[in-house]
């Protein structure tokens, strides 16, 4: 009964003020979680619009709990961030994209990238580079199968520190997204001081574009003042067919969305998207 109430309560974490006893339990699982087995990867296809083919993934976390429940990470990374497990998960996380990676590397289409999400304590303490670095020679992958996705709001939260490690980074060769571009208030033309190569349209926009003119006026400008810098465009959270078209129409040249493709673990994602490529 205690841990019912447990789930209970983190089904509403960190949206409500939970109780900080009931937060305590759950950072104290999640720590747990990171050094067990409970944690495991997901990952969703990428593809052109132009010809669906696959240029990439995008790592997502899962966390299954001992009693089988799975626990979203719109729920637990939120409290990672609060409680500074963070930068763990992020570890966590890479080593182990990183070590699949490096399973695949002679699978892979010349072109793929796997894209894996970094927190903005990861990025604006300008902590991640040894390690991101130590780790991709530790595995012996090439920098240039891995995009990092940093969202617009953590390079928003301290600029000038994020900069800095986007462009240490990118001198190593790794490909960098802006990830849920448009959600961030930051000024559009704060892009052009940031090296980055991709801009993942945020699906909030996406969601929006059947329904009237405002987002797709919103995603041509970003398509428009992205490509004038020279970064590549990819809309997420597209979820049918009508996006799809929509979104090719107003110039978007990647995509990621249910009607393509949901995210997967790794032997359903090597089963359908990399065994043909290994002939
Ligand atoms: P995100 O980085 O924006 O990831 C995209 C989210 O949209 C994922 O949710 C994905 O499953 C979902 N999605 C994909 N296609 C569609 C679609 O067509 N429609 C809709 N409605 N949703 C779609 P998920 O896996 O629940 O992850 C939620 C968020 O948690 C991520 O948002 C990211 O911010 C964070 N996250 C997930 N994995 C990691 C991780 O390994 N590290 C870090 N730092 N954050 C992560
Ligand atoms: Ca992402
Ligand atoms: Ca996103
Ligand atoms: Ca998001």
């Amino acid at each position: 009964h205690a841990i019912d109430k447990q789930h209970r309560v983190c089904q509403y974490l960190p949206n409500q003020q939970a109780d900080s006893k009931a937060r305590l339990s759950l950072e104290a699982r999640l720590r747990r979680a990171i050094d067990s087995e409970q944690l495991f990867l997901y990952f969703q296809p990428q593809f052109t619009l132009a010809d669906r083919r696959l240029v990439g993934a995008e790592v997502l976390v899962r966390w299954r709990d001992q009693d089988g429940n799975m626990i979203s990470p719109g729920e637990f990374i939120p409290l990672a961030e609060q409680t500074g497990l963070i930068a763990r998960l992020d570890h966590w996380v890479f080593e182990r994209a990183i070590e699949m990676l490096a399973g695949w590397q002679s699978h892979l289409p010349k072109d793929f990238r796997l894209s894996v999400n970094f927190s903005a304590v990861s990025v604006s303490r300008g902590l991640c580079e040894l390690w991101v670095m130590e780790l991709t020679e530790k595995w012996k992958v090439d920098p240039h199968y891995i995009c990092l996705e940093i969202t617009e709001s953590s390079i928003m939260s301290s600029p000038e520190q994020a900069k800095q490690s986007i462009e240490r980074l990118r001198s190593c060769g790794f490909d960098i997204a802006i990830d849920d571009f448009g959600t961030g208030y930051s000024s559009m033309a704060y892009l052009k001081h940031l090296p980055v190569t991709h801009i993942k349209i945020d699906q909030a926009f996406t969601a929006g574009l059947e329904h009237g003119k405002a987002d797709q006026q919103i995603v041509r400008a970003i398509v428009t003042i992205g490509k004038s810098f020279g970064h590549r465009i990819l809309i997420e959270g597209v979820e049918g067919a009508g996006q799809a078209k929509l979104a090719e129409e107003l110039g978007c040249q990647y995509v990621q969305g249910y009607h393509f493709a949901k995210p997967m673990g790794g032997a359903d994602f090597i089963e359908q998207y990399l065994k043909p490529a290994a002939n």
